[in-house]
């Protein structure tokens, strides 16, 4: 990885206090963690956890709540950059530092656990290089004193880490968005300050899947992209499929890249749209300062 430079700083998942070294999946480790430990719950005392959209997809659906509730009772929104786009974090207990999921047995969401706890003590490095479209994943330890899994004898590959704790599937689903952030990050002025609008649209796609669902049955997306009906079957019933096209909506809407087909006639009712909006707002108005007869 010498011949990379990389800002570990771009990355989504930076934590502090991340050793800066880099590592490839090879890398082995020596770490333990299970029930009984001295420190069992020790690293969920104290959080500091970013959610990616696939993170919240798994955890509204066990809790069984919409994702609109779920950002509302476990989570706050937090910029990447000044005016840029949002991210989300789990809120803590109230008036307190802990997650809101421990309990004296452990994590009451384990199998639905969010990304940055099954990476833990690695941490994901997910960066990309101005000449390249792609980004790269490499991984740092994260020491802290509180853990002492680091002190136990097993020995075990990055690569065998990942496996152990299901992230092969995380990594892949929370790939797009991770892309999506570094293209943010690194276009950076390139791009200019985006507008509220698209701000809202790339939360509403990315973390508010239940929302993004409602907008893809209106009024005003049918009259502006053309989806085919097996397309639209799976938006409504598939939330991978859904979050996936948000990614795509969030390209075409924030940096250009055309992949849904517009209508060719949207802009013209769009148009036609604001007018009347216009029309009766003008009217309305009219209305209120409108002397009595
Ligand atoms: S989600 Fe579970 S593993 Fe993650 S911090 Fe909360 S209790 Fe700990
Ligand atoms: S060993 Fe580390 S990861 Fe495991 S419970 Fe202790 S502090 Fe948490």
């Amino acid at each position: 990885m010498a011949d990379v430079k990389i800002d570990i700083k771009e990355s989504p998942f930076v934590e502090s206090p991340v050793v800066p070294q880099q590592f490839d999946e090879n890398h082995v480790i020596s770490f333990n963690c299970y029930k009984g430990i001295e420190c069992f719950n020790a690293c969920c005392r104290n959080i500091d956890i970013t959610l990616t959209p696939y993170d919240i997809l798994r955890l509204k659906k066990r809790l069984g709540l919409s994702s609109g509730e779920f950002l509302k009772r476990y989570t706050y929104p937090f910029e990447f950059n000044k005016n840029s786009i949002a991210g989300v974090k789990m809120e803590p207990v109230e008036g307190g530092t802990e997650c809101q999921f421990m309990t004296d047995e452990g994590c009451s969401v384990y199998t639905d656990r969010p990304t940055a706890c099954r990476y833990y003590p690695v941490g994901l490095l997910s960066t990309r290089r101005a000449d390249e479209n792609v980004d790269r994943m490499s991984y740092a330890i994260v020491r802290e004193d509180h853990c002492k899994g680091h002190l136990e004898p097993r020995e075990i590959s990055i690569r065998d880490y990942r496996k152990e704790q299901g992230l092969e599937d995380y990594d892949d689903h929370g790939r797009g968005w991770r892309q999506l952030v570094l293209k943010m990050k690194s276009a950076g002025p390139a791009i200019g300050t985006p507008s509220r609008a698209s701000l809202q649209f790339f939360f509403m796609a990315c973390y508010d899947l239940d929302r993004f669902r409602e907008f893809i049955k209106s009024e005003g997306f049918n009259a502006t992209f053309v989806i085919d009906e097996a397309t639209r079957e799976s938006l409504l019933q598939d939330d991978l499929a859904l979050l996936k096209f948000g990614e795509r909506m969030v390209r075409q809407i924030m940096f250009g890249e055309e992949s849904i087909e517009r209508r060719a006639d949207a802009l013209h009712a769009l148009a036609q749209r604001r007018e009347e909006q216009r029309r009766l707002r003008e009217e309305l108005e009219g209305d209120d300062i409108a002397p009595e007869a």
